[in-house]
């Protein structure tokens, strides 16, 4: 019998830690509670063994999951993520579980000696000369003393609403040492749990009333029908609606026909409202048809096997892999449709559930921590076979899974920007490798590393190059902003040309759409007298000026101030703003079209998921006939239906110290071009540049994605970028600038010795954010020819970091790193 488990808890260092399991018995992958240095702490637990730790050994508080919290599968899985990203496996593992909600932290405070003492003297001092807000403070810290001197301990929200104290306060105390703080976390049930009903003999019960126990009377007919009616369970509370004597379950259960259970409780547990699947008759063109049996013959291999759907914009994709998961769902089996952010708008949600009916449960961002858990039960059980979410919706724990569908799958919002940073489409592939499973990546402008993987035969390539009714492709015309400001003589927003059209569309009763991926009014505020640039005082970031707010923000921090009056630097009035953002352009259409009914989609308007929904359905209605936005228009998957699509300033993009600006940049271009066009009505595409002979702006006016993917596989090989390379960010941060200086120093130094092994490592250099949330930014690119060279080098250079007492949170490492400022 093991003595020791060991559990991984998320904190931020490489290794998992040893427990005493005394007399509990939690199996690998179960949560369990411990004491982890001051606090208690969830981790899941990774091993069972007999190896006694050189440390005495803690015990284990509590075990919070009778079954394995994560499959063997999942848990493999979080190894893999672990290694690959190389992030410490506790974090990687709360990532995968949002049960948080189960875990209530609760701090509790006693008195000390020494409080009591002070307690004691204050009663005998006099009010000295201090000040009035010191003496207040000094009020507050006595009466926190005095109501603690009432009790053993009370719990944190107890002592804060009884006296008014803040949390500094009480930290203040502790420090102090007047008043001890204790951890007495534990699990709580965030579950809310209802009486389910079994039939525990599904066949053969019904026939004449005969079963194995003997004859049934019509009341035990009449319920053991109805169980069987729902797929053999129902809650207790639904039975009691029956027109039976309330004894007549009790019986059957006495005899053994029925058994109940105590479930947890959810929003869609009543299976008697049951919204079934519907099954959907798609009418397919060939290329959709021969797309679909591609893969549900992969399906149906139960063979990992990674496709990508590539079809144009309006080709119908969509149509090609819902009706795939369909088939899924009828098999029996299940499936994960992974969709970027902005994808799970409430419209979107209610057309899965008229697909999937109650099978499928929806993970967005908009769920609370309860709601979350929730539904990871929900699915756990079996009842949700199909889950659509966002990147973590990955994780979901259903069993006997057949196919997973990444959509958009070039979209960033796959990447997490923050520990573990893992890419939602990489891991859905590992996912699908771990369960022999189907892997499905979608999209009409495929990362260019999923394209090369097509072509290198690693992926199926799926192509769907008509659009559906055959609709024609909109005609892109490419304005050159040089010439624009040539004729016009001043820096214009829009061009003659845009102007000309879009007054003829809002003529003729169309709708027109206008793209500026940059909001606020002003990107830029300087002085003239001095040259200097407004800055936020946390980043070194420009100041975007918001003037409906009349305010000046840092769309990095979110740091706020007042604007200025007078240069802060040289105190002149001379103050320029310059740089458009979405809500100027929204200012000048309203000036240049006074008839026009305007729209505008930003993250300034755009505060939750109605929001968007609310300004799309004005714009269907017709309410709204010129919409202007961020790349929210472009990814909108709802966004349809204008016949003209203008975009300005579509390369500012193109000037970013990255070498996936260009692919960025095609990618949006062509997605937001593919809004154009209306049932018969082909659509149009003005698109302002001052680069018109960039090839991403070229082969976007081309829609020819093969093309803009030639030339840029030729620049990542000359450049040794992905995918010839593997590439990782090592970011070193700290909020004072010597340190960061002293630590990238020494890890440049320990990169030199490294050199030679297959890994070329390119800096130390200032990130092209110098300084971002306080933190002065310095970073290496570190490309290795082989994953497992890469890899290699970041770990031992973790190692190192550890031997020289640099915090692992202040070296962050970003395999496959999306972003390099
Ligand atoms: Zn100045
Ligand atoms: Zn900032």
């Amino acid at each position: 019998m093991p003595l020791f488990c060991d559990v991984a808890l998320p904190v931020p260092l490489d290794m998992t830690f040893t427990y005493r399991m005394g007399d509990y018995r939690p199996a690998v992958g179960a949560r369990v509670l411990v004491p982890f240095r001051s606090e208690r702490l969830s981790g899941v637990v990774t091993a069972l063994h007999d190896r006694e730790p050189s440390m005495q050994a803690k015990s284990l508080l509590q075990v919070l999951d009778g079954e394995p919290a994560l499959d063997g599968t999942l848990m493999e899985l979080g190894q893999w993520i672990a290694h690959y990203y190389l992030a410490p496996l506790g974090e990687v593992l709360r990532t995968m579980l949002p049960l948080a909600a189960e875990f209530k932290k609760v701090k509790v405070y006693s008195i000390t000696e020494a409080g009591h003492e002070a307690l004691h003297a204050s009663a005998t001092l006099g009010s000295s000369r201090r000040s009035r807000l010191a003496a207040d403070a000094q009020m507050l810290e006595y009466a926190v003393l005095d109501y603690l001197a009432m009790s053993d301990e009370a719990l944190e929200t107890t002592v804060r609403s009884a006296t008014g104290a803040g949390r500094d306060m009480l930290e203040n105390l502790v420090r102090k040492k007047w008043i001890a703080r204790r951890d007495a976390s534990s699990a709580r049930d965030a579950r809310r749990t209802v009486q389910i009903a079994v039939l525990k003999e599904v066949s053969g019960t019904l026939a004449g009333g005969e079963t194995a126990a003997g004859k049934l009377n019509d009341n035990q007919k009449k319920i053991i029908g109805f169980l069987e009616a729902n797929r053999g369970n129902a809650p207790v509370e639904r039975i009691r609606e029956l027109p039976v004597p309330r004894t007549t379950l009790a019986t059957l259960v006495k005899r053994g026909l029925v058994e109940l259970r105590e479930e947890p409780a959810d929003f869609n547990v009543t299976s008697l409202k049951k919204l079934g699947p519907k099954h959907l008759d798609f009418i397919f063109n060939p290329e959709q048809k021969a797309a679909l049996e591609s893969i549900q013959k992969s399906v149906d291999e139960n063979k990992f096997s990674v496709s990508l759907l590539h079809g144009v914009t309006g080709s119908g994709k969509t149509a090609v892999y819902l009706a795939a998961m369909q088939a899924v769902l009828e098999s029996g089996r299940s499936a994960i449709l992974l969709v970027p952010e902005i994808g799970l708008t409430p419209a979107a949600a209610a057309n899965l559930h008229q697909v999937f009916g109650d099978e499928v449960a929806i993970l967005h961002s908009a769920l609370t921590g309860d709601e979350r858990a929730e539904q990871w039960h929900r699915i756990r059980r079996g009842e949700a076979r199909i889950v659509v979410g966002t990147r973590s919706a990955v994780f979901a724990p259903v069993d006997n899974l057949a196919l997973i569908v990444v959509d958009e799958e070039h979209d960033a919002s796959y990447k997490q920007e923050e520990t573990p940073r893992y890419h939602g489409r990489d891991v859905a592939v590992m996912r699908g490798k771990l369960s022999h499973a189907a892997v499905v990546l979608a999209s009409a402008t495929p990362a260019v590393e999923s394209y090369h993987n097509a072509h290198t035969g690693k992926y199926k390539l799926l192509e769907l190059q008509q659009r559906v009714e055959r609709r024609p492709l909109p005609e892109v015309e490419v304005v050159d902003m040089k010439f624009e400001f040539q004729r016009q003589g001043e820096d214009q927003l829009f061009s003659q040309q845009l102007v000309r059209e879009v007054s003829e569309r809002l003529e003729r009763g169309e709708q027109a759409m206008i793209l500026l991926n940059r909001r606020g009014y002003s990107s830029v505020v300087l002085c003239r007298s001095c040259g200097e640039v407004l800055q936020c005082k946390n980043c070194s970031i420009a100041l975007t000026f918001h003037k409906s707010g009349h305010r000046m923000e840092c769309h990095y921090c979110g740091y706020r101030q007042a604007v200025p009056q007078r240069c802060p630097g040289c105190d002149s009035e001379y103050i320029y703003f310059l740089g458009a953002g979405s809500e100027k352009v929204e200012e000048r259409l309203h000036a240049a079209f006074p008839q026009a009914r305007i729209g505008r989609l930003d993250r300034d308007t755009v505060r939750t998921r109605h929001d968007f929904e609310r300004v799309l359905s004005q714009f269907h209605a017709g309410e709204i006939n010129l919409l202007v936005g961020t790349q929210m228009i472009a990814k909108g998957h709802d966004v349809h239906g204008v016949t003209l699509v203008g975009v300005v300033g579509a390369d500012y993009a193109l000037g970013f110290p990255d070498f996936r600006a260009a692919e960025r940049t095609f990618q949006l271009l062509t997605q937001v071009a593919g809004r154009a066009g209306r049932g018969e009505t082909p659509g149009r595409v003005v698109l302002q540049t001052f680069h018109p002979d960039h090839y991403a702006i070229q082969f976007a006016q081309r829609h020819d994605y093969a093309g803009f993917y030639e030339k840029e596989i030729r620049y990542r090989r000359w450049m040794h970028y992905p995918p010839y390379s593997a590439l990782a960010n090592v970011l070193v941060r700290s909020d004072k600038l010597d340190q960061a200086l002293q630590w990238t120093g020494q890890i440049g130094k320990w990169f030199e010795g490294t050199r030679k092994e297959g890994v070329r490592v390119l800096g130390p250099s200032v990130a092209p954010i110098m300084r971002l949330k306080r933190d002065y930014r310095y970073h290496f690119i570190v490309k290795g020819a082989g994953r497992e060279k890469l890899n290699n080098i970041l770990r031992q250079m973790l190692v190192f970091t550890v031997e020289q007492k640099i915090p692992r949170t202040n070296v962050i490492v970003d395999v496959d790193a999306l972003s390099l400022l």
